[in-house]
């Protein structure tokens, strides 16, 4: 039902992130990509965590991903599920898996991006299952 849809907190972007949440805003998510190295990372920040280079930009994520886990919280007044998403480029992202029922999620499930509204932030990239 849409009346039990969950309140989501306002993410609160700083300098690092601001690009990352001005994004999502037009849809997009983005993922963290280092010029020197090559690789490709989440979340995305200013030094690539693997060989510590300033050369770092933003990729977009295809917003193709498979649930690596999950788990159901029921003790919340509106039920939701938290997951890690590993996403078609590499990197794993903490998320929720929304738009489904909680109760048929499995780890290794085809899932895409949905951007959900927050609570007077920008609004914030989850899954659901394909
Ligand atoms: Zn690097």
């Amino acid at each position: 039902m849409q009346s039990q849809e969950r309140k989501i907190q306002a993410p609160v972007p700083n300098l690092e992130t601001q690009a990352f949440w001005d994004a999502c805003a037009q849809g997009k998510l983005m993922i963290g990509k280092c010029n020197a190295c090559g690789a490709v990372y989440y979340y995305p920040r200013a030094l690539c965590p693997v060989c510590f280079s300033d050369k770092t930009g933003l990729q977009q994520a295809s917003g193709n991903g498979t649930i690596y886990t999950y788990s159901v919280m029921r003790r919340a007044p509106i039920p939701y599920a938290i997951a890690y998403v590993t996403l078609a480029e590499g990197p794993s992202i903490m998320t929720n898996i929304v738009d489904c029922d909680l109760d048929k999620i499995k780890i290794g499930q085809a899932v895409k991006l949905v951007f959900k509204p927050s609570d007077g932030g920008p609004p914030v990239p989850m899954f659901t299952p394909i």
